[in-house]
Parts: C-alpha cells; structure tokens; sequence
C-alpha cells in the first residue's frame, strides 16, 4: 500500500494527490490562525464544519452558474475539487467597515459602506499579505486583465447571492475573502473559484445582536468559537435543530471504531 503524496500543507488545510489526473483531495485542519500566523490554535471540529460549510456554498454558488473547483465531499473533513493554478491574489469583498479597513481608515466598525469594495491583496506570508491596487496586478503581471475582469464579476456575484443566502438566516455577511484558480484545458485556462468559503474567511454577525459567528471569535479572543461555527452551519440547515455537536459526536465515534 502507498501512502497518498501530500502536494501542499496550509494553514488550515492539506491538499493531497487526488484519485485521478487532474484532482486533489482538500482536508480540512481544526488549526486556526491569526495576524499572519502569529497566533496559533485550534477550534475543535472547525475543519469538520468547515469542510461541510464551504461544500454547501460552492454547491449553491454552482447552482447559480457560478464556476468552482468542488466535486464532491468525500468524508468529514475531505472533499475532491479540481486541481487549478492558484492566483496569488487574496480577493476581498466587503459590505459593511470592519477589521482592516476599519483600521487603515478610520472607519468605525459596522458601518454599511456606501458601496460594495472590491480589494485585492497580494498571497505572500513573507510579506504579510499586502494590500494591492489594479496598477500593481497589472505591472508584475500577477494576472491578465480579462482574468481579472472574471474575478471582479464572479466577486460581485457570489457577493450578492452570498448576502440573500446568509441574510436568509438571520446572518449579515460584513466581508468575506475568495481566491480563484485557473483551470487549464490544453493551452487555455479559465478562473474558477477556488479554495472554500467558511466562517475562517468571512465576516458573519447575526442581524439582530451583531454577535459574531466567525473568526473574529479567534482573532479577539472572544471564546465560543466553536459555537459561533456551529450555529452558522446550524442556520443553513447542515446540523440537525436537535442535536448541535452531531457532526462532531459522529467524526468521534468513527474514529473510535476506526472507520
Ligand atoms: N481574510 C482571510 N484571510 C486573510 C485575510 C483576510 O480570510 O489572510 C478575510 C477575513 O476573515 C475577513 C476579510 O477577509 O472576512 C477581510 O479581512 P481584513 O482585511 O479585515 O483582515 P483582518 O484584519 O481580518 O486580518
């Protein structure tokens, strides 16, 4: 029996070979960081909610013609998705001011911006993952202009069905992170979006207590983060009402047997 080549270790995730050319299994860590990875912990059970979460939207988001690298979920915590080339570009659409832009700008935190934003941040932990402008993508030729038009109309539209989705639930969608692939077909590629959508890269506040129900629970020190990740998965109807820890009671008892 081989052991299956690991391709790539995150901080949230591991991405292994997958069954057929072309796939790679993405496995759902419970690790959790912060402020570039200079703090660290664990959320117990995050990876099994998240791996359930993130499959959930990219489900919806392909209903809605929107193109993505999930396939299908596999177990608890892995889900086959299509091998893409990864944009070094963290895309991030914000709503209402929080976190960074709060601070950058001066803007109190839970403002409605006047506006949907679009920015985009250079992937590089060395550098601590800067803020860029479309200058910059275009000068270092991070990508091409069509491509990123794609990621600008494929942002607005998970955007708008990502706030109905979340607004149905009781859950404003503040800000969120998104990073997209290309998917190549011989000489061509085209952007597909890629890597998850879950509590770990969204601002979630629940509309009527503006409680938090995502990382920011880490972020600050908050506690209840494994909570917060429930109720989310919860609200979109992938917990039963009944029983909150049922994932995780389920992922604990296979493991004892083995399975
Ligand atoms: N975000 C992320 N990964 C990052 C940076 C940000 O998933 O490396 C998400 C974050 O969870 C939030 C949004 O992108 O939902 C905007 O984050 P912000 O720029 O405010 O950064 P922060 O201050 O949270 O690091």
């Amino acid at each position: 029996m081989a052991r299956r080549r690991q391709i790539y270790e995150g901080k949230a995730k591991i991405l292994y070979e997958g069954p057929e050319p072309g796939t790679l299994i993405q496995y759902f860590k419970d690790d959790a960081t912060a402020f570039n990875a200079q703090k660290r912990g664990t959320i117990n059970g995050k990876g099994v909610l998240n791996n359930r979460i993130s499959e959930h939207v990219f489900t919806l988001l392909g209903h809605i013609g929107v193109p993505t690298h999930f396939i299908r979920r596999l177990n608890m915590r892995e889900q086959l998705v299509r091998q893409v080339e990864i944009v070094p570009i963290e895309v991030v659409v914000r709503n209402v001011a929080a976190g960074s832009i709060s601070q950058r700008l001066g803007i109190e935190e839970g403002t409605p911006l006047p506006r949907t934003l679009i920015e985009y941040y250079y992937k590089d932990d060395a550098l601590g993952d800067p803020l860029i402008s479309e200058e910059h993508i275009a000068c270092f030729n991070w990508c091409s202009q069509d491509e990123l038009n794609d990621m600008q109309d494929l942002a607005i539209r998970v955007n708008d069905f990502l706030c109905g989705m979340f607004a149905g639930v009781g859950i404003r969608l503040v800000d969120f992170k998104m990073e997209f692939g290309r998917l190549w077909d011989g000489d061509w590629s085209r952007i597909i979006l890629a890597d998850e959508i879950s509590p770990d890269g969204c601002r979630l506040w629940d509309m009527a207590t503006n409680e938090k129900l995502d990382k920011d629970r880490f972020r600050r020190d908050l506690g209840g983060e494994v909570e917060a990740y429930q109720e989310v998965a919860r609200r979109l109807g992938l917990l039963p009402e009944d029983g909150n820890n049922a994932v995780l009671d389920l992922e604990s008892h296979r493991k004892k047997k083995g399975s």
